[in-house]
């Protein structure tokens, strides 16, 4: 067995582990691989043990990689920040924007979407730490921008995604995961137009059992499955963080 197969089946353990241990099905709960940095190649390995989500957080990263893994029976999301001139190449490869937290970016969304006559899944970032290193909307902006988006029927609204807190404090950390599931009963109960609030895409390799715990339906999943990463997330998460 290999590094990745076995990984893997240690992280379905955990996940299994996690639901039950919360009264909830395995099956409710999905791995997305967070493949940011990792070869084609690899992700190739991970995918023959039914993962079939992807996540990847540079468009230039997902354009490379996307012509090799096309044919594998993959869906592929976008989790990192996106810029507004990126919109056209994040259309091309992602079926579904999990980092959706400005009006802005819905607006060239939007154009876009309407110039191709399609539509797209998405989820609205929230930022439940409150950390100012990291994107998404303000927790208490919202329910103010999923009634904007509910304005524009290109783009259809599954769920919330958040990264919560760094921290071995898992008591802290839950703290961010009730609160996008809190905001996901609120959105749910206003009944929008497009919206239709099932997915909660919340927990990562070290916090995934605390996500699945309160409600997590998609769990990210990098270090844990292909290693370490040589660069720091900052320069995922916020490239101002690196650049001053
Ligand atoms: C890298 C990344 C993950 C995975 O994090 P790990 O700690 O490596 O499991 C999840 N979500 C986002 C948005 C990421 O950028």
């Amino acid at each position: 067995m290999n590094n990745i197969e076995a990984n893997i089946k240690i992280i379905r353990k955990r996940i299994k582990d996690a639901c039950l241990r919360s009264g909830r099905k395995p099956n409710e709960v999905k791995l997305l691989l967070a493949t940011k940095t990792v070869s084609a190649e690899l992700i190739k390995e991970a995918l023959v043990f039914e993962n079939n989500l992807i996540g990847e957080n540079k468009i230039q990263e997902l354009s490379q990689k996307f012509p090799l893994l096309k044919n594998e029976n993959v869906a592929f999301h976008f989790i990192g920040h996106l810029q507004t001139n990126k919109v056209k190449d994040v259309l091309k490869y992602a079926s579904c924007i999990q980092s959706v937290d400005r009006i802005e970016l819905v607006q060239k969304l939007d154009q876009r979407l309407r110039f191709e006559w399609k539509g797209i899944d998405v989820l609205i970032q929230v930022n439940t730490s409150y950390e100012e290193s990291k994107f998404g909307v303000s927790p208490s902006k919202a329910i103010e921008l999923a009634k904007e988006i509910s304005k524009y029927n290109t783009l259809k609204v599954k769920g919330l995604m958040t990264i919560g807190l760094f921290s071995a404090e898992q008591e802290k950390v839950r703290k961010c995961f009730k609160l996008l599931n809190d905001l996901k009963s609120q959105i749910e109960n206003l009944n929008l137009p497009n919206f239709e609030m099932k997915e909660l895409s919340m927990g990562m390799s070290n916090d995934l059992e605390t996500a699945i715990e309160e409600g997590a339906t998609i769990v990210r999943v990098g270090t844990a499955i292909f290693g370490g990463r040589i660069y720091p997330d900052s320069y995922y998460w916020n490239e101002q963080a690196i650049i001053k």
